[in-house]
């Protein structure tokens, strides 16, 4: 199958762009199938995206840590993308313990989702080189 363009450029954006934290975040989805953060070890905060310092007091002094583990739905909705002959994508909010509300696309049908029900992250595969997450019913 011919690479999708799309996925060319955001390998290549994650390559120029991306800084340590990214790499790891991306090595840790795909070779250990976890979504990670990172937790502070100053100020206690964990972030997500997970970052080389931390957003709120800057120390330096992160940790990973898997997160997702007793999530719940906080809202969500579909949006078409461009081409409306494909089914449209189910996004919405969770509430990721010492995390906070994330915004993820989701898995499943509309009608199967409920808000505060239990949700748990899966990761999906984009390509050889590049994964990312979503969130599924626990
Ligand atoms: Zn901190």
């Amino acid at each position: 199958m011919p690479a999708n363009p799309l996925d060319t450029f955001t390998n290549q954006a994650v390559k120029v762009f991306g800084n340590e934290a990214s790499r790891e975040y991306q090595r840790r989805l795909k070779d250990d199938r976890t979504l990670c953060g990172t937790h502070c070890g100053s100020c206690g905060r964990t972030a997500f995206p997970p970052r080389d310092f931390c957003p709120d007091c800057f120390s330096g002094d992160c940790s990973w840590v898997a997160i997702g583990d007793g999530a719940t739905l906080y809202a969500f909705t579909t949006q078409h993308r461009g081409l409306r002959f494909t089914a449209p994508d189910v996004i919405g909010v969770v509430n990721v313990p010492d995390v906070g509300l994330i915004v993820t696309p989701l898995s499943g049908r509309l009608d199967e989702l409920e808000i505060g029900q239990a949700m748990k992250p899966e990761v999906v595969d984009i390509n050889e080189k590049l994964s990312t997450h979503r969130f599924i019913p626990a």
